[in-house]
């Protein structure tokens, strides 16, 4: 499979107004009765395979909604990376900067057992040619980002699911390019993060765990939460956007008062899996196409609580023709 220019519905070719650099693997979910004991073989009663990764999410949801996406990843050189590839020209995310793992590294993989009766998992996380992802990857996707960052200026979104030091370098590049950065803070890390990383981040996007986390705080009022987001703002991050499950999302900056945007409700919640990262897709869709950031925000929320509606990740996304209809 040659890593050539897509060529999807949405432009791919076309300049970037959306950069992605994350992790991109293959989910592999099987169903149990009862999560395994050590040494124990049990018979699951269904497998799954899905295309993941919190950067890789993220790039399709934004490109399902109709933005020009370039994914800078690392893939495995083996049947999964090639389906991953394939998965991203598919939904016409650009695959230029996508590179290859050496031989004998698989591609990310994320082994999940779920026991159907208690809805507990056990998930295995294997980073593969996608943790390789380096400082040096990044710097020869300058060109995406220069194109992103044309007026009106497009938006970086990175995660913390490849090493620190590459998202530096991708949140240096964006900052240097004009890009709007985007960081989503995701898996919390467990040590805490470099004082040079927050004053290049415009918009921090946290869960309430990763919140707590980061900000060594409780967050469970919204006063807890507004002052834990100060905890961030006075690291150098020029604002906090907290996701708060069923109760939508707030944003906090230093100079205006808190925006809170409630989620339409979802009476039937059937899979929660991936919705943070529809939210962060929706979300870059939304800012790079000039909307102002409640609607943004508003969008988002119900493109995330859409994905909740329905099982799957990416394949529960919300898309342009979706929507339309
Ligand atoms: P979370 O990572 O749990 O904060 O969720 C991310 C986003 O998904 C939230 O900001 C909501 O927009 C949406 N969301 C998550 N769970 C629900 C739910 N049960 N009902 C509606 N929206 C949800």
């Amino acid at each position: 499979l040659t890593l050539s220019a897509a060529t999807g519905d949405n432009c791919a070719s076309a300049s970037p107004n959306i950069v992605v650099v994350g992790w991109s693997c293959m989910d592999m979910i099987s169903y149990v009765p009862a999560l395994p004991a050590a040494g124990e073989t049990l018979a699951g009663s269904r497998f799954s395979l899905g295309y993941g990764g919190k950067g890789a999410n993220q790039a399709v949801q934004a490109a399902k909604l109709g933005s020009r996406v370039a994914m800078v990843t690392k893939v495995g050189d083996d049947l999964h990376g090639n389906s991953t590839i394939r998965n991203f020209e598919a939904h016409g995310v650009a695959i230029s900067h996508v590179s290859r793992g050496p031989p004998g590294v698989s591609h990310g993989v994320a082994p999940i057992t779920v026991d159907q009766s208690s809805g507990e998992n056990s998930i295995v996380i294997v980073l593969g040619a996608g943790g390789l992802l380096s400082p040096e990857d990044v710097r020869k996707a300058q060109p995406a980002f220069a194109e992103a960052g044309r007026p009106p200026g497009g938006v970086l979104l990175a995660q913390l699911e490849v090493p620190l030091e590459t998202t530096l370098e991708a949140l240096s590049l964006a900052r240097a390019a004009d890009l709007t950065t985007v960081l989503n803070t995701a898996p919390a890390p467990s040590q805490g993060l470099p004082d040079a990383l927050w004053p290049l981040v415009d918009i921090v996007v946290a869960n309430e765990p990763e919140l707590a986390a980061l900000a060594a705080a409780p967050t469970a009022t919204n006063a807890d939460v507004e002052a834990a987001a100060a905890v961030l703002l006075a690291r150098g991050a020029r604002s906090v956007l907290v996701t708060l499950g069923p109760r939508g999302c707030a944003l906090f900056n230093a100079s205006e008062a808190p925006v809170f945007v409630s989620a339409p409700r979802v009476v039937a919640p059937r899979d929660t899996t991936g919705a943070g990262d529809a939210f962060l897709g929706a979300f870059a869709h939304h800012l790079s196409s000039g909307a102002a950031i409640k609607t943004a925000l508003r969008r988002a929320n119900e493109c995330a609580a859409a994905s909740v509606e329905r099982e799957g990740t990416q394949s529960s996304y919300e898309s342009a023709a979706s929507l339309a209809a």
